[in-house]
């Protein structure tokens, strides 16, 4: 492990520590409300082992085989690992039991599989409904329109707890417009928390990456994913 990328590691972590308190004081909130996960994909385990040791406390993988090669090396003593990504319902048992939610559930398919496989292991698995907020084609993710349903039709399945919305916006340059599709989350997880479906629990708004985590959640994101402003520039060789 090379001293310099450690040390820019720190600095990059207390950096969104403090943007992060910062953003959660500007919308009326304390920072220890707003959770701060790391996107770990293309990152070695080491370094991940490093974030933790800094007070990091949530990492989040978004592909299976990548999750699975670098499982038996995290500091999960000290941390909760996520699963963010796309997520097939054919591998779905590879995961379940080892992760402690699946941020990623756009279908009651995918539900009910995940239910199924956290059964089988005497589990139940937390997790979130993933929003095409930007309605765009081939994205993953239930359209605004049909949330509500997908809520009602999971609301049954005994191995699964539903926690909130999940979201990952266009990208776009405009920060009115990047706003606006936060916002619009904002007001879907409110309509649908006042609908008090049983069993849905509307308490996590994950939304934000590095580019856009601070007015995340300046519009109401209390769960926010960071990979490159903290482990810098992705390199997938
Ligand atoms: C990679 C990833 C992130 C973080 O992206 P950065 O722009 O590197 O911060 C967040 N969410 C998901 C689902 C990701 O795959």
């Amino acid at each position: 492990m090379q001293e310099k990328t450690l040390k820019s590691v720190k600095e990059n972590y207390e950096e969104i520590v403090a943007r992060i308190a910062e953003a959660a004081i500007k919308s009326g909130r304390r920072p220890e409300d707003i959770t701060f996960l790391a996107a770990t994909k293309t990152v070695d385990a080491e370094i991940i082992n490093y974030a933790i040791s800094l007070g990091l406390k949530y990492i989040g993988e978004n592909k299976v085989q990548e999750l699975l090669s670098k499982y038996e090396q995290y500091d999960l003593k000290n941390s909760r690992l996520h699963f963010i990504g796309h997520l097939q319902t054919n591998k779905v048992r590879q995961i379940v039991g080892k992760v402690s939610m699946i941020q990623s559930v756009d279908s009651f398919k995918l539900a009910n599989e995940i239910s199924k496989q956290s059964l089988k292991h005497g589990l139940k698995t937390d997790i979130l409904v993933e929003v095409n907020i930007g309605r765009e084609e081939n994205k993953s993710g239930v359209m605004p329109e049909e949330l509500e349903n997908l809520l009602r039709e999971i609301s049954v399945l005994e191995g699964i707890s539903v926690k909130g919305l999940m979201a990952i916006p266009p990208i776009c340059e405009n920060e009115q417009k990047i706003r606006g599709y936060f916002a619009n989350m904002r007001n879907l997880f409110l309509d649908i928390s006042e609908k008090k479906i049983d069993n849905i629990k509307m308490g996590i708004l994950s939304m934000g990456m590095s580019s856009d985590y601070y007015e995340a959640i300046l519009e109401g994101a209390n769960l926010v994913r960071i990979g490159s402003s903290l482990f810098g520039a992705r390199n997938y060789n």
